[in-house]
């Protein structure tokens, strides 16, 4: 759940089973995030937000809410331009090496670039708008060759290779990058 404060803009609520007491942390886009025992209603969360203003203030980086609105923002652009952009460009990679995909789904997960599930939907991030052209191509050409090989097997990365050469130099760049926006 997802509770709106006035100092600390949207604050993604987690419940945790197995805790007992209130955690707080920051996810990499800035937003603060709190770990509560299962039983945390909404109201409760909210005291708790609270009550530990001055400790959230003093050990976490909180970005303000007007911080948030611009993230979100650009957040909305980078989904319109990868929607316009990236399944053109999947099908064109899919048309030259005779790949068959189901659909092509967007995503904003801050840990992965791409996944290939095995009903042959391809997620693609919507950060890969911010990278170089040949790193973005690098991810599409790999979850594509995920149709072929759902591992990381030497045949993968042989299959990887045969359409992008240089995929270990794009892997390897890629990292200077994050998928989160
Ligand atoms: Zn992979």
């Amino acid at each position: 759940m997802v509770i709106v404060d006035k100092e600390f803009g949207e604050v993604l609520v987690r419940k945790n089973a197995l805790s007992s007491g209130i955690k707080f942390s920051v996810s990499t886009s800035g937003r603060l995030q709190m770990s509560v025992p299962k039983y945390t209603n909404n109201f409760l969360a909210k005291r708790f937000l609270n009550a530990n203003r001055e400790l959230i203030r003093e050990k976490l980086p909180v970005k303000d809410p007007a911080t948030q609105r611009a993230r979100d923002a650009k957040k909305k652009i980078l989904t319109k331009k990868a929607k316009e952009y990236l399944p053109y460009r999947l099908e064109y990679f899919a048309k030259r090496y005779g790949y068959q995909y189901s659909r092509v789904r967007f995503s904003h997960a801050s840990t992965r670039w791409g996944s290939c599930s095995s009903n042959r939907t391809i997620s693609l991030n919507i950060g890969l708008m911010q990278v170089p052209k040949p790193l973005q191509d690098y991810v599409l050409l790999h979850e594509l060759a995920h149709l072929n090989h759902m591992d990381h097997s030497p045949a993968f990365w042989a299959e990887v290779k045969s359409h992008d050469p240089h995929y270990k130099d794009h892997r390897r760049r890629l990292k200077a990058f994050s998928p989160g926006v």
